[in-house]
């Protein structure tokens, strides 16, 4: 009976972002890399409560750990210590910033001046690019990135969020979807953040699935390991402790970027049903099943899950013994003398 239904060795029973258990596998996926492991299916599951969709059996905390150290698969794929020196790229990337600050500034929040103490963390900051456009706005940046902190010298770096006040602004650009707990970590945000001070928050835009259909960008194993609707992203920052400022999303393209600000009455705005958006989402989407048609989607999803490990653990087994078969070929042709 075990073969029939899925059951991945590391499954959780908790949601990765808030730690609910109020969870529901959504979709069932075929993932390339899973270390560890010879599963090549995770379900993609989604919190009742904050509305969060994640990736189930979720990375081990270790594997993320070397995955974004200086040395690791996240730096050497995207050479980020040459990137910290690169002046052209440097260049261009301060200039799309400086656009999508005069754009955020045209929705009524202007973070082109320092305003409050002037001081500005940028969480994940990467090669240190945001940071240096927001230097050129006269602030006084720190950055925190495990993968970069080494390269980066012309930014104060730090390795962990301080516990007292002192930053008027906050940034996490593309950062959410690659960590788990985002409500600690929001929280940890807030309790740095000056009362009058801002919250930048850019993730994928899982909630625009159908129109980019870029589902395993928004989704992936080891990398987005979360991902955030609009309103599950409401939802996480009233459950700590931040309003949205309205009228900030949809920045960029394919991307969702919103402004907040800490709220003493957020909590009381948690919306109801926030895992809807991403039912919606995923609804609309190609699903990336091995079969298709109402009879498959129908089967309950730990069997369709089975159904689709047995298919890709059993590709890999036959190109492994074709491999194999071919070097005790090449072994057994004797050279003619
Ligand atoms: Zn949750």
């Amino acid at each position: 009976m075990r073969h029939l239904l899925y059951r991945p060795a590391r499954e959780t029973t908790r949601c990765a972002c808030c730690g609910s258990t109020k969870i529901r596998h959504l979709e069932a996926t075929h993932q390339r890399k899973m270390p560890g492991t010879e599963e090549r299916v995770a379900f993609i599951s989604g919190c009742r409560d904050c509305g969060a969709v994640f990736i189930n059996p979720r990375p081990e905390s270790d594997t993320l750990k070397s995955c974004y150290a200086p040395d690791g698969e996240w730096a050497q794929n995207r050479a980020v210590s040459e990137q910290t020196r690169n002046e052209t790229l440097r260049a261009l990337k301060v200039e799309r910033y400086a656009e999508m600050l005069a754009r955020l500034a045209a929705l009524g929040v202007d973070c082109r001046q320092p305003f409050g103490s002037g001081e500005a963390l940028d969480f994940g900051c990467g090669p240190g690019f945001f940071m240096d456009a927001l230097a050129k706005c006269g602030w006084h940046c720190a950055g925190i990135d495990p993968a970069t902190a080494p390269f980066l010298t012309r930014h104060r770096m730090l390795d962990t969020i301080p516990e007292t006040r002192q930053f008027s602004l906050i940034s996490a650009l593309h950062v959410l979807e690659h960590v788990d707990g985002q409500v600690d970590l929001l929280r940890k945000f807030r309790g740095c953040l000056h009362e009058d001070g801002i919250l930048l928050i850019a993730v994928p835009s899982f909630h625009e699935l159908p129109k980019h259909t870029r589902k395993h960008y928004c989704i992936n194993y080891p990398n987005h390991i979360v991902a955030l609707t609009d309103r599950a992203i409401e939802t996480i920052l009233a459950m700590a402790g931040f309003d949205l400022l309205s009228g900030t999303a949809n920045v960029w393209a394919n991307s969702y970027l919103v402004a907040a600000r800490r709220s003493a009455t957020a909590a009381a705005k948690i919306s109801r049903k926030p895992l809807s958006a991403a039912i919606a989402a995923l609804k609309d989407s190609k699903t990336g099943d091995i079969r298709s048609g109402w009879l498959w989607r129908r089967l309950p999803i730990r069997y369709r899950a089975a159904r689709m490990n047995a298919f890709y653990t059993g590709k890999i087994k036959r190109r492994r013994e074709r491999k194999a078969r071919r070097q005790q070929e090449a072994a057994e042709i004797v050279p003619r003398a």
